[in-house]
């Protein structure tokens, strides 16, 4: 499971500190140690690391702590919120477009999710009453049209194709187009991935941009990929003001350090977090709730 091992470690840097009666000034910067220890070991970036630990220090050698009968108690407690204001602090809505159809982009590199992350969103949209319309803009990997295709059928939503032929700007275009004339609130439009960042994939997703002018663009990243994951984000962010990113895979062992520094380091919010292969396996990113969950 996701942050097995930060959770383990900072269970054992409170547990000492709840054994003890009163905290000394000594004893929480020993903890800062360890947590600052635990956090870089979990691939926070550096930086997010240094940042986080100042803030909890400033606040964890105040009064409060020292007035207080269980001041690990307080420690965990201001733990708790930096860590939910280090992920963006409140839960980020879906944006919505004023006049229907709300255009959402998918963004990514390959295999990081984007095509299932598209029948997920239309599943999830489908459930509050919506009706998208899913565009199939990956042209260059072989299945991936058909693989959307599956997801539509599978969720009774119309998927737009015009094979792989047609470069995606056209793709996208049409299908916005076909969304107004039908009246489909949602269109979701996934878009090709290459293995790496290059050229070629940052111009076309930036032409399709260009073209359909979407109300979100969500970046896919795999947060197994830790601190890749968060240098994509910044590339991609850089070349294309990403609205909200989305971490894949949380299912998997990830150690964290793509939750704990996204939003930090691209000032990008996470909107949703994938959490395994099935459809329904989506959830909105609720920082509070994650930094809870790290806890333990
Ligand atoms: P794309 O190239 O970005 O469109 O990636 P895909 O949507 O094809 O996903 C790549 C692989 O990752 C597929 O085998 C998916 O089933 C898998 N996958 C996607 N999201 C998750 C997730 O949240 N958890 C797990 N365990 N697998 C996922």
């Amino acid at each position: 499971m996701a942050f097995e091992g930060l959770t383990t470690r900072l269970q054992n840097v409170f547990g000492k500190l709840k054994g003890r009666g009163k905290v000394s000034e000594d004893d929480v910067n020993e903890a800062m140690r360890e947590v600052r220890l635990a956090l870089l070991e979990a691939d926070v970036n550096f930086k997010v690391v240094k940042d986080f630990i100042a803030k909890v220090k400033e606040r964890a050698t105040g009064q409060e702590v020292q007035k207080s009968f269980t001041p690990a108690m307080v420690i965990i407690d201001i733990v708790n919120k930096e860590l939910t204001e280090l992920m963006g602090g409140t839960q980020e809505k879906l944006a919505k477009a004023n006049k229907p159809p709300t255009v959402i982009l998918m963004a990514g590199l390959q295999g990081a999710g984007k095509t299932t992350l598209t029948g997920k969103l239309a599943k999830l949209l489908q459930s509050q009453n919506h009706k998208p319309l899913l565009v199939a803009g990956d042209i260059y990997r072989p299945a991936a049209i058909k693989q959307l295709e599956v997801l539509g059928e599978q969720i009774g939503a119309q998927v737009f194709t015009l094979g792989d032929k047609v470069s995606p700007v056209e793709i996208a275009k049409q299908g916005v187009q076909l969304a107004k004339d039908q009246g489909n609130d949602y269109v979701l439009i996934d878009t090709a991935g290459r293995l790496q960042i290059d050229e070629e994939l940052m111009q076309e997703i930036k032409d399709i941009h260009a073209a359909v002018k979407p109300d979100e663009v969500l970046l896919v990243v795999d947060a197994m990929t830790g601190q890749e994951a968060v240098n994509v984000a910044k590339s991609f962010h850089e070349q294309l003001a990403l609205t909200g990113v989305v971490l894949t895979k949380l299912d998997g062992d990830t150690r964290g350090g793509a939750a704990l520094s996204v939003k930090a380091v691209t000032g990008c919010p996470i909107k949703f977090a994938s959490t395994g292969e099935r459809i329904d396996q989506l959830e909105a990113f609720h920082p509070d709730r994650m930094a809870s969950r790290i806890l333990g």
